[in-house]
């Protein structure tokens, strides 16, 4: 952007009077702490007779797509929760459910309503009469009905906003050999049952709807939501 020769070897830049010389002045603040980095540079190392070579940091003149994915990665630390869906032994069906489920985007009432998609006639919890909201936390750690099934299988969650750091932390204290295996099967099934109450009782409805349209139970019954 600043640069007044964009080809400029790095011999010209290492023999140049002025590094300062070399750019269209003033530059920005951002250019500016790149030039003092520049400087440095430009008097650490010897020149040798080769001509000039372009290297990526890998130590390679060739482009890899690899192995800048990996570099853009290196310092990323995966949340262990992540890690241990991965490597558990449930099918890939219910790996990725689980993987929706730690991204915050499985399809519960509460996110089609965050994404405006208005289908339900309301977006609470279909497996507990206690009018909560149907969330990711509450379906499967704070309803009622999933707090039983946890208890029958031996698994209590610690108190943890992070749903990563949750699961994590309650495998820990658990220490069963096939916790994640044990709670992803657990919440998959919870989630099965949930949409059978969903989408069969709407059926279910509207079966009933065919059989007695024309009598009165089609001017009764809200066929339109349904649709
Ligand atoms: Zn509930």
């Amino acid at each position: 952007m600043f640069v007044k020769h964009p080809d400029i070897s790095v011999k010209e830049v290492c023999e140049a009077e002025s590094l300062d010389n070399l750019f269209h002045i003033p530059i920005s603040q951002a250019a500016a702490v790149e030039l003092e980095d520049l400087r440095t540079l430009a008097h650490s190392f010897e020149l040798s007779e080769d001509t000039d070579m372009r290297i990526f940091c890998w130590g390679s003149s060739m482009y890899s797509a690899a192995k800048l994915y990996k570099l853009a990665f290196l310092t990323m630390q995966t949340p262990a929760a992540f890690r241990l869906v991965w490597k558990s032994k449930v099918n890939p069906r219910v790996k990725f459910f689980a993987w929706l489920i730690l991204l915050d985007r499985l399809n519960t009432k509460n996110m089609l309503a965050r994404r405006n998609f208005n289908v339900q006639p309301n977006s609470l919890c279909v497996l507990c009469d206690d009018g909560m909201e149907e969330t990711i936390d509450h379906l499967f750690f704070q309803c009622r009905f999933a707090k039983q099934c946890w208890d029958k299988l031996g698994v209590s969650w610690v108190t943890e906003d992070d749903l990563s750091k949750r699961i994590e932390r309650s495998r820990q204290m658990a220490g069963l050999p096939f916790f994640m295996e044990i709670f992803l099967i657990a919440a998959w099934e919870l989630w099965k049952i949930r949409n059978r109450l969903v989408f069969d009782s709407i059926r279910y409805v509207q079966q009933m709807a065919t059989k007695f349209q024309g009598g009165s139970w089609s001017s009764v019954l809200p066929l339109k939501r349904f649709r």
